[in-house]
């Protein structure tokens, strides 16, 4: 057999004009449609249309002259990915703890850990410039990989200077995101007091593309006044619940004591006790699960029967990049395997088994799941008329994907970042047919490379790429 056939590589498209723009229509069409909207469906071949930063129909066809169109032919199109806890500030230290358990152990291969490595060593160095050049690639870093909102963790908040690069960096990657302002440490941290400050100077509207949630970690002295402080500005409260740091009796008295309620998220959710988990179910409260790095770093199993069997909602969030990627295509397919493993034992073992995941579950966890966890449902999370333009356009005609079959099996068993070819926030095109939209990239990385030279000599840590476990001093 001999196939003829075109080897040169076709220019790309010019980018619509005015997209994002006041009053500025852009007609998505020809589109594999993912909504994750029941009212809205989906479409084997349907249109989008765009005015602004929002949707204002999705159907099969739409007539809209003045609109810019964008062929979606060979594309799937749905909400983008919703990362409901990532600690970006750690960007410049991807992979240099890639075999860490959480907590020290004894054994001598765990002695580069998380939490005396990165919390109590590297993390205490950044100043200012770190926290926003790492906040800043991280955030790029997704952007590309259509994660369009996250909630950042920033456990840096040593001076009001450092809260502020943290809530620069985050805008200046030109994505939705959800500030979570946590802990700092030394003379000049102002946690939780500058919650107030923060608040009026950065998060005085609502109609931007950043919000705030306020940080209250039970393992940490002070709590209840982060919590009261959260509340009264009307803050959801974001926390780690994790056996791994001893946290489950104080949780259980939290549950006891009726501290729970719909504003709070709940990371992890590992190795609590039955009790407070339906304390926390009956209040409304959500699950942020990290899947892959609870299994990789010792947290406790994953409890995603847990979170389901109470009919809670959940959300997949990334976490930390020192130790695992922040791409939501490894975040769903963990999901998916490890609940159908437990189930599928089950079943193996003649048992009575929970229903099997389904990959447009794992698609809502993904979506709308967190967009209810950072309580941005109203705004994000599908695409329906009168929500903010947050989509992305997935490549289903890629090599790694062709002949499409099943849209929701694609997306959530075959691809990854390769194929997601262009990226709206709020109607913006941040990254267009395979390329991040105004991102000097070279220079940023320049940037991140110093940063990561200066936190490794603070921190008395010598760089060594070929190591083959956790570089330890
Ligand atoms: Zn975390």
């Amino acid at each position: 057999m001999n196939f003829d056939f075109d080897r040169s590589t076709p220019p790309l498209d010019p980018l619509p004009r005015g997209a994002g723009e006041k009053e500025r229509q852009v007609l998505i069409r020809n589109a594999v449609i993912l909504s994750m909207d029941e009212e809205t469906g989906n479409f084997v071949s349907g249109s989008i249309l765009i005015e602004g930063s929002k949707i204002i129909a999705v159907d099969n066809e739409i007539d809209a002259p003045d609109a810019e169109v964008i062929d979606a032919s060979g594309k799937i199109v749905m909400p983008g990915f919703v990362d409901t806890h990532h600690h970006q500030f750690e960007t410049a230290l991807r992979g240099q703890l890639a075999h860490a358990v959480l907590m020290n152990d004894g054994r001598p291969v765990n002695k580069s850990n998380y939490y005396e490595t990165i919390l109590q060593n590297f993390s205490m160095h950044y100043q200012p410039e770190d926290v926003f050049i790492n906040e800043l690639f991280g955030g790029l870093a997704q952007l590309d990989a259509g994660v369009t909102t996250v909630m950042d963790v920033s456990q840096i908040h040593h001076s009001p200077e450092h809260s502020d690069a943290a809530i620069e960096g985050l805008q200046a990657a030109g994505r939705r995101g959800v500030f979570g302002y946590f802990e700092g440490w030394g003379d000049r941290a102002q946690y939780p007091r500058d919650a107030k400050r923060i608040r009026d100077q950065y998060f005085n509207s609502d109609d931007q593309l950043t919000t705030m949630v306020m940080g209250g970690e039970i393992y940490l002295p002070g709590y209840e006044e982060a919590w009261k402080i959260g509340r009264d500005l009307g803050l959801p409260i974001a926390l780690h619940v994790v056996g791994t740091f001893g946290m489950q009796e104080t949780f259980d008295t939290l549950a006891k004591d009726g501290w729970f309620g719909p504003d709070n998220i709940f990371i992890h959710m590992t190795g609590m006790s039955d009790y407070a988990w339906k304390v926390a179910a009956d209040a409304g409260s959500h699950v942020s699960l990290s899947v892959p790095i609870e299994m990789h770093m010792r947290h406790g199993t994953p409890p995603i029967q847990q979170a389901l069997d109470l009919g809670m909602d959940i959300s997949l969030s990334t976490d930390v990049e020192c130790t695992m990627t922040a791409d939501f295509f490894t975040q769903m397919r963990s999901m998916i395997t490890l609940q159908r493993m437990f189930a599928n034992d089950m079943a193996l073992s003649g048992k009575e088994y929970p229903d099997l995941l389904q990959c447009m579950d794992t698609l809502y966890h993904a979506t709308m799941g967190g967009a209810k966890g950072l309580k941005l449902d109203h705004r994000i999370g599908s695409l329906k008329p009168g929500k903010e333009a947050d989509i992305i356009m997935l490549d289903a005609n890629a090599l790694n994907v062709a002949p499409l079959n099943n849209a929701a099996g694609a997306v959530v068993t075959l691809m990854e970042r390769s194929n997601v070819d262009t990226v709206m926030v709020a109607g913006k095109i941040r990254k267009w047919q395979g390329k991040l939209v105004g991102a000097d990239l070279a220079s940023l990385r320049k940037n991140l490379e110093a940063s990561r030279d200066r936190l490794f000599s603070a921190a008395g840590i010598e760089k060594n790429i070929l190591a083959i476990q956790d570089h330890v001093q």
